[in-house]
């Protein structure tokens, strides 16, 4: 090229990284990626290879983990946890070590990832490692802080944790450094394809001083991945399709492991007409051109207001022209290669079979490679519009008013991000509460940082990675709970009904008693045979009906805190009016004396939880941007209860009471051999302003009626106290909507308020970066 015809072209030159040195660093260790567990190498196998996909080159072999090996491995980490759970600051020291070390070696880090993964070495050089060793140096100081800011929680054991291919080392560093902050100890898959980052890393957890056993890493592919969620593990940490985290969901089911699941994303980026247009097209490149749009939080739908449609399309264009698409190792490539030819095929098939709307293309490099796209004129029905592409695909549609643009976005069954594009912070801070998803970017995009947490609702998954929330996923409350006994009803009789009225509760639905669909009861006994009453017997029916109402009820989550302080209140001064006769309902139920005492804790339970409902705040989290990150809490939405059995009042009003304080709608499957205290409670709610919707209650078999609410599509969260054991039943029919569940595992929990509202809400952090 001549000056002239650089200067005619203003095109940039080659600038190629060497990938020297990360070859030699292979080359030095036999080529093979393979396990490194217990603080050695090994086995190491060629199995299968991990190939650079701009070249199709092999890089190394890589060994695929047999469950044997897997279980060498938690057993390693068995060993090492309780020395590694015992001092917060040494393993401050070693994450700080961990962290220093890779900003050492950012520049190998950096091209090994390119050369494995395909994406360009300016986003890996900077933002995937920055943004890792980031995560280390923040979580060396929770490790610090852990004994004096969660005195009250300890680590889980022993984490699984599985990533994809997309960030293999950020991704890494997301879950092995808070899971090692708080004294667990880990074992790490790392995806087929891009297993050698982690072989890195581990390298760098030997220079760092990690103890043997505290960091293992398997390699491998799939059934690597099921053996490590069989295994004897305390937890699974999953990063990756929302079809395999379904298949997580359901082999994990009543296993104990505690699950935190983050999958896909189809992450709407809207556009309204007062919007910074060139500013909003920029972030376009970086919200589905980053990574090439191997992205789970990708903004892959893009919403742009009807008026400024076309001029905005054509902007787009021209800079989609101006993308430079080759060499991921060149310092000047915008987009990388796809990870895998396999992956590459899955886009191209995708994209053929679609038959809406216009296409627009590119060029690409002939290879492993696909052209950035967009594609407008699409249906918010429309395939492309629903379906995770994982490419560097843009689908496109517009809208017309702010509320038709909230409700498209949320069309769709997953709720990881969204990006809102407006110049008037009025109107992008109204629509940001409205997403469905757990992070919201006003005019940016794709921004994370290890102090905001990262994560989804509906079927993104659940649980969120980084921040101070992030920190509920590895640790649980100290100490043991004691196994819980199953309460039966009493059955026996004498033949007198203790009151000669007919005395049949109904189910409590939409603020009306309701007779049960099945219409049958069941007789409630004393323990000395007299006859109480009787309770229905709801079924799946009734469910749906109480469902419906709870929906009719949303409103209620848009309440202030205030009002629902207000009404808590309202409702513990109408139960104190009625103290003593709900203290005989309870000791004639179940035999004991501790009615009173009882009935004087739910008051407090109501007291308490008014007292947190305009208190339980969010935060600012200090990202390290010009800017703040909201970290808001939400309502979860429709929440089903199956509650406590021994205490016929106080489990009701203790999962009740932090439930609505948060602005939920609920559910409860009232105590099952004790219904008769909840039944009266109808009254009690009639008479406090509780509005009709917001709290259901209906008695029955807790095992009937489980399965149906960890079904239903339309309930949020299930969770369960019940001495029935049913959290196997409940976390698996919970895998169809991804739902959130806590179960007690046949455990007697005792739950802080903190844990109750926590279980109540959902953190979204609304990112907003300010000035001109
Ligand atoms: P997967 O969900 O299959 O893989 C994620 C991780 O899980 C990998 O380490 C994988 O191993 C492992 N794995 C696969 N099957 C099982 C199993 N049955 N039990 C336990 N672990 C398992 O995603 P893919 O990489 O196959 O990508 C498929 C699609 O998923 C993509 O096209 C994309 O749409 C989506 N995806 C979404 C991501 C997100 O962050 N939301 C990330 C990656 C993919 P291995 O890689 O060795 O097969």
């Amino acid at each position: 090229m001549t000056i002239k015809e650089i200067f005619d072209t203003m095109d940039y030159g080659p600038a190629p990284e060497s990938s020297a040195e990360a070859l030699k660093w292979l080359a030095d260790r036999g080529g093979i990626a393979g396990h490194y567990i217990n603080g050695k190498w090994g086995p190491l196998r060629d199995d299968f290879a991990s190939y650079n996909p701009a070249t199709g080159e092999k890089l190394a072999g890589v060994t695929k983990g047999t469950a044997a090996e897997i279980e060498t491995a938690v057993a390693a980490a068995r060993k090492a946890q309780p020395a590694w759970a015992k001092s917060g600051h040494k393993r401050a020291r070693v994450l700080y070590a961990i962290a220093r070390l890779m900003q050492k070696h950012a520049r190998l880090l950096a091209v090994m990832e390119t050369l494995d993964n395909g994406k360009p070495i300016r986003e890996s050089r900077d933002i995937d490692v920055p943004l890792a060793i980031r995560h280390f140096y923040h979580h060396a100081g929770f490790a610090q802080l852990m004994k004096s800011e969660l005195p009250n929680q300890e680590a889980l054991g022993v984490c699984g944790q599985i990533i994809p291919w997309n960030f293999p080392l950020l991704m890494l560093a997301w879950k092995i450094a808070p899971a090692l902050a708080m004294g667990n100890t880990v074992v790490l898959k790392p995806a087929e394809y891009t297993p050698l980052t982690a072989m890195v890393f581990a390298d760098i957890c030997t220079q760092a001083g990690v103890p043997p056993g505290v960091v293992n890493i398997v390699t491998g592919d799939g059934e690597t991945g099921a053996a490590l969620v069989a295994a004897e593990v305390d937890k699974i940490a999953f990063t990756g399709s929302t079809e395999v985290g379904r298949k997580i969901r359901e082999a994990t089911a009543g296993s104990g492991k505690a699950l935190s699941l983050e999958l896909g994303g189809k992450s709407p980026y809207i556009v309204f007409e007062d919007a910074d247009i060139d500013s909003a097209v920029e972030g376009l490149v970086d919200a589905i051109w980053f990574n090439q749009g191997q992205v789970c939080c990708a903004g892959s739908r893009l919403l742009v207001q009807e008026g400024i449609a076309e001029r905005f399309y054509t902007k787009l264009k021209a800079r989609m022209d101006g993308l430079r698409i080759g060499d991921p190792l060149d310092k000047c490539i915008d987009v990388g290669a796809i990870v895998d030819p396999g992956q590459l095929d899955q886009i191209t098939k995708m994209v053929s079979a679609n038959t809406e709307g216009e296409t627009y293309q590119v060029k690409a490099p002939e290879g492993c490679f696909y052209p950035p796209t967009l594609i407008t004129g699409l249906s918010p029905a429309s395939t492309l519009m629903q379906e995770e592409i994982f490419g560097p695909v843009l689908a496109a549609t517009t809208f017309r008013t702010p509320s038709e643009a909230v409700e498209i976005a949320n069309n769709t069954r997953y709720g990881l991000a969204a990006s809102v594009w407006s110049e008037n912070i009025n109107l992008a801070l109204d629509i940001a509460p409205k997403l469905a998803a757990g992070i919201v970017w006003v005019n940016g995009t794709n921004m994370m940082d290890a102090a905001a947490g990262f994560g989804g609702v509906r079927e993104s998954g659940f649980g969120r990675e980084g921040g101070w929330e992030g920190l509920a996923g590895y640790t649980k409350p100290s100490g043991t709970a004691k196994a819980l006994k199953q309460i039966a009803a009493f059955t026996t009789e004498d033949g007198h009904p203790a009151d000669p009225l007919d005395r049949t509760a109904k189910l409590y639905i939409g603020g009306k008693q309701a007779r049960p669909d099945g219409g049958y009861s069941t007789p409630v006994y004393s323990p000395r045979g007299k006859l109480l009453g009787h309770a229905s017997l709801a079924n799946r029916k009734d469910i749906r009906n109480a469902v419906e109402a709870c929906n009719a009820a949303k409103g209620w989550s848009k309440t202030s805190g205030h009002l629902r302080a207000q009404i808590l209140y309202y409702v513990a001064e109408n139960l104190s009016a009625r103290a003593e006769e709900f203290a005989t309902r309870i000791n004639q139920m179940t035999g004991g004396r501790g009615g009173a005492e009882e009935v004087e804790g739910a008051i407090r339970t109501l007291f308490t939880y008014a007292a947190w409902a305009d208190k339980y705040d969010g935060q600012v989290h200090g990202v390290p941007i010009r800017g703040v990150a909201l970290a808001m809490k939400e309502p979860v939405g429709n929440i089903g209860v199956l509650c406590d059995d021994a205490a016929p009042l106080g489990g009701l009003i203790s999962a009740m009471a932090p439930a609505i304080a948060m602005g939920n709608r609920v559910i409860m499957a009232a105590s099952e051999p004790y219904p008769l205290a909840a039944t009266d409670f109808y009254q009690v709610l009639e008479t406090s302003d509780v509005p009709a919707g917001v709290v259901n209650i209906l008695t029955g078999s807790h095992a009937e009626l489980a399965p149906t609410l960890a079904k239903h599509l339309d309930i949020d969260a299930v969770w369960s106290f019940s001495s029935s054991d049913l959290s196997a039943v409940i976390e698996q029919a919970s895998a169809g909507n991804l739902k959130r569940t806590w179960v007690n595992y046949g455990k007697a929990l005792t739950p802080s308020a903190r844990d109750y509202l926590a279980a109540s809400t959902e953190v979204k952090n609304i990112w907003i970066p300010y000035g001109e």
